[in-house]
């Protein structure tokens, strides 16, 4: 990827608009809210994202007609490699501006698009996402939950779906306005058919949200049980019973865009760890050092990898991208608790909580094991595995 003067231009704009902005109220956010961290200071990285918004720096990949910035692929990155230069706070913004609002702007009507865009943008509405199920992770296709539709009593129709059912794993539900919600509306149907992408809000009697602890000791995602909870008819993402394709679609966002800017947090990562192998002496060992100099190829590797494929559209390269980051991230927290020795496991500091959360990295967003089914099945021509 090159950068043109111009792009060089909007780099210095937003570095110079962070400088300006992470001041004041706002400087003890710096580094809050990274993974495993989205518990922290909610409400005044809420505030932040809603600066942000102000000065137009949400929606930055949404064309110009739908109230974003459209910008450029170069751009984008440039934003989010400043971001995380800058040690900006991870956005509460993330589900709803990045996963929902392609996927509506994609397939969602006209009357969708003015109703839940502005908010998104504007960060006054946050969204989850409603996928697995206990018995529907990777096998997302055995859905369960039902959504039926009540009908209005006028011409027009209206009315209203009806959904119960269990949802699990449900990252930020329970700071969540909305929930973009997989459904089965026919009844009988099975696997990817007849299913339907609801728009769901969550502050409603028949929704209840319970937390869920992780390895970290905190709880950032939720079960997420809907009782008879209610939406407008109206509020359904493509036509009822073609959910999949749409879901399908999300899904195709969420695996390729993440990278963008991940990598800038991962070098500082690994700068602070060699910094800490340096301090303890532990940069001695001759073990550890060719450990150290392997994360620092593997990352290399990540960027040109990351850069190479950014705003193709093979999902093969999306998922060998993702098994690049997330084992490399995964080793990284297996190297500091080598280099910082047994006293590692006592203390609850950063690295430890890298450690156990990059757990979790190997899992969301597809598995390991489901990238690799991915890369059998379409790089190398492999049978598609049998459903159990
Ligand atoms: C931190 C975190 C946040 C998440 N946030 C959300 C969210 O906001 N919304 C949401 O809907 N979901 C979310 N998830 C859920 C995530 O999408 C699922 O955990 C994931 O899809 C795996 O499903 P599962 O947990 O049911 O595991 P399973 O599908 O039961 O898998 C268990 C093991 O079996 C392996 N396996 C399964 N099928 C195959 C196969 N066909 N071939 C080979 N191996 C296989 C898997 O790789 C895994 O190792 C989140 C998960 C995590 C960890």
């Amino acid at each position: 990827m090159r950068f043109t003067p111009r792009d060089e231009e909007f780099r210095q704009s937003v570095r110079a608009w962070l400088e300006a902005n992470l001041t004041g109220e706002f400087a003890a956010l710096r580094g809050a809210g990274g993974p495993g961290r989205e518990h922290e200071q909610h409400e005044q990285r809420l505030a932040w994202n809603r600066r942000l918004a102000a000065a137009g720096w949400t929606g930055l990949s949404w064309p110009a007609e739908f109230g974003g910035r459209g910008a450029s692929l170069a751009q984008q990155v440039i934003f989010h490699e400043e971001y995380a230069r800058a040690g900006a706070p991870a956005r509460v913004s993330i589900v709803g501006e990045e996963l929902l609002a392609p996927t509506l702007i994609a397939f969602g009507t006209p009357e969708q698009h003015r109703r839940f865009l502005p908010p998104i943008r504007a960060v006054t509405e946050l969204w989850c996402q409603g996928y697995s199920e206990p018995g529907a992770g990777s096998d997302l296709a055995s859905v369960a939950t039902k959504a039926t539709l009540e009908k209005g009593e006028g011409e027009v129709g209206g009315g209203e779906w009806v959904v119960t059912g269990q949802k699990i794993w449900t990252s930020l539900a329970h700071v969540a306005d909305w929930c973009f919600v997989l459904a089965r509306t026919e009844p009988g149907s099975t696997r990817g058919r007849g299913l339907s992408y609801l728009l769901v809000p969550m502050r409603q009697p028949g929704v209840t949200v319970r937390p869920i602890r992780q390895l970290t000791g905190t709880a950032e995602f939720n079960e997420v049980f809907f009782d008879g909870a209610r939406t407008p008819a109206e509020h359904v993402v493509g036509r009822p019973g073609d959910g999949w394709r749409v879901a399908m679609a999300t899904l195709a966002t969420e695996r390729g865009a993440a990278m963008l800017g991940l990598q800038v947090g991962f070098r500082r990562d690994l700068d602070n760890l060699i910094a800490a192998a340096r301090e303890s002496g532990a940069a001695a060992d001759p073990l550890l050092r060719d450990k150290l100099a392997r994360a620092w190829i593997g990352l290399e590797a990540v960027r040109a990898y990351g850069l190479d494929t950014l705003g193709g559209d093979d999902p093969t390269q999306a998922s060998v991208l993702k098994i690049l980051w997330s084992r490399w991230h995964q080793r990284l927290g297996e190297l500091a608790m080598e280099v910082l020795g047994a006293e590692s496991m006592t203390g609850h500091d950063e690295w430890q909580r890298l450690f156990l959360f990059s757990r979790a990295e190997t899992i969301y967003g597809g598995s390991d094991e489901i990238q690799r089914n991915i890369i059998a099945t379409r790089a190398l021509g492999l049978p598609r595995p049998q459903n159990p």
